[in-house]
């Protein structure tokens, strides 16, 4: 439709009258359209100019920002009709490209309701407007779906604590049984001999010791995998923590016939990261990966960025896993090891969500495994793809 009125309006001089009121009728029913999409909607929309005038506005619009109420906005600045300052301050540093680091949302007081809207900026050229830029402004309700990530989130934790509790219930009643049994081994032993040496109590308190031990450690494994993590996110390079990590893994890896290869990106973006956790991470599955290579193999330590991403990735080239035992690995104490706790991919998952980020794993058995590791760039470290800073737009 949009090609065939610009080629109309090329031989504008060769049409008659009734064929230009056509086109006219046509158009004005396309906007009729447009216009009926427009109200339908549940955002509110405002189209405007380059100098962030009004072209037009939904009657949303008004149920979701503070904004004067108007039969028709056309023709009016965005500043005279946004009557909340933040929002308004928002829109106006997004169309400069500086609203990065903003947070989108605005909380509002409703009656007795609290509502939050999230505001989102497009800009567009138009071909006739000579490549000024103009702005579509939308607001979104988004109470109810953050009220539901809420809600996730919540359960979430719930279903994990529900499986820690029961695999710290499992756990526990091993070490009890052998305390119970050798606690009735000894009380025997001491009514048949009426006096017992030391020597001859040993073999039984020994084994007290050991389970007691035990004990201790599902209990301080179990405290570090549920308590907060207490995180300090800080802006900075990843490079230099990770070629910290392999200096001082290698020694340790030699000694197990491993080789390790580091492969880092010197352009990283910077990440906000805690560096403490970051390296327990990356400890936790080095040495999972020399744990699964028995007789020696390679181990490969990579970062790189990746669209929006930044990805560490920690490849072996060892006995790899099945279906199954891969379906179980984050399970709070799932161990295929004799001394294993079964807790340290708990613990990197655990790490990986309060750095916002995600973890995943590709595995073949017999061949090896990589964990990668996906960090959120910092909106403020991105390319910036929009377009430079324009002087002289906002009119007040
Ligand atoms: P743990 O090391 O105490 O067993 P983890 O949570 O660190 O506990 O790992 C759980 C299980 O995942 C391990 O017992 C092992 O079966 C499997 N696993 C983890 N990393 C690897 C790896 N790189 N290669 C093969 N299996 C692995
Ligand atoms: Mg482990």
């Amino acid at each position: 439709m949009k090609n065939f009125v610009l080629r109309a309006i090329q031989k504008i001089d060769q049409l008659d009258s009734n064929q230009i009121v056509d086109i006219l009728k046509s158009q004005s029913r396309e906007v009729e359209m447009l216009e009926n999409v427009l109200e339908s909607i549940e955002d509110g929309v405002i189209l405007t100019d380059s100098k962030l005038r009004i072209n037009y506005a939904n009657s949303n619009c008004p149920n979701l920002v503070p904004m004067v109420r108007s039969r028709n906005y056309e023709g009016q600045p965005l500043s005279k009709v946004i009557e909340d300052e933040h929002v308004l301050r928002y829109i106006v540093l997004s169309v400069y490209n500086r609203a990065d680091d903003l947070d989108n949302e605005f909380t509002f007081q409703r009656g007795s309701k609290v509502q939050t809207v999230a505001v989102n900026v497009f800009t567009y050229k138009l071909q006739e407007a000579k490549g000024l830029s103009s702005y579509v402004l939308m607001f979104t309700d988004v109470t109810e779906h953050n009220a539901n990530e809420a809600r996730m989130r919540r359960s979430e934790n719930l279903a994990s604590m529900t499986t820690m509790a029961a695999g710290v219930a499992h756990e526990i009643k091993n070490p009890l049984a052998a305390m119970g049994i050798h606690l009735q081994l000894l009380k025997k032993a001491f009514v048949r001999q009426n006096c017992l040496t030391l020597e001859d109590a040993e073999r039984y308190l020994d084994v007290f010791e050991e389970e007691v031990n035990r004990l201790n450690g599902i209990v301080v494994d179990f405290l570090f995998a549920v308590r907060p993590l207490d995180t300090r996110l800080r802006m900075g390079s990843i490079v230099k923590t990770l070629s910290d990590i392999c200096s001082f893994v290698e020694p340790e890896l030699a000694e197990h016939k491993v080789v390790l290869t580091c492969d880092l990106s010197s352009s990283l973006p910077r990440l906000e990261f805690d560096e403490n956790l970051l390296k327990q991470a990356l400890l936790n599955l080095i040495k999972n990966a020399m744990n699964a290579m028995e007789g020696g193999g390679k181990i490969r330590l990579q970062a790189k960025a990746d669209g929006n991403h930044v990805v560490i990735m920690v490849s072996d080239t060892g006995t790899g896993m099945d279906d199954e035992t891969l379906q179980k690995i984050f399970e709070p104490y799932f161990t295929t090891k004799a001394t294993g706790t079964g807790l340290g991919l708990t613990v990197v998952y655990k790490i990986m969500k309060e750095h916002h980020g995600d973890i995943s794993v590709e595995s073949k058995l017999g061949e090896g495994t990589t964990f990668t590791l996906s960090f959120p760039i910092p909106k403020s470290e991105r390319l910036s793809l929009t377009e430079p800073v324009k002087e002289g737009l906002y009119e007040a």
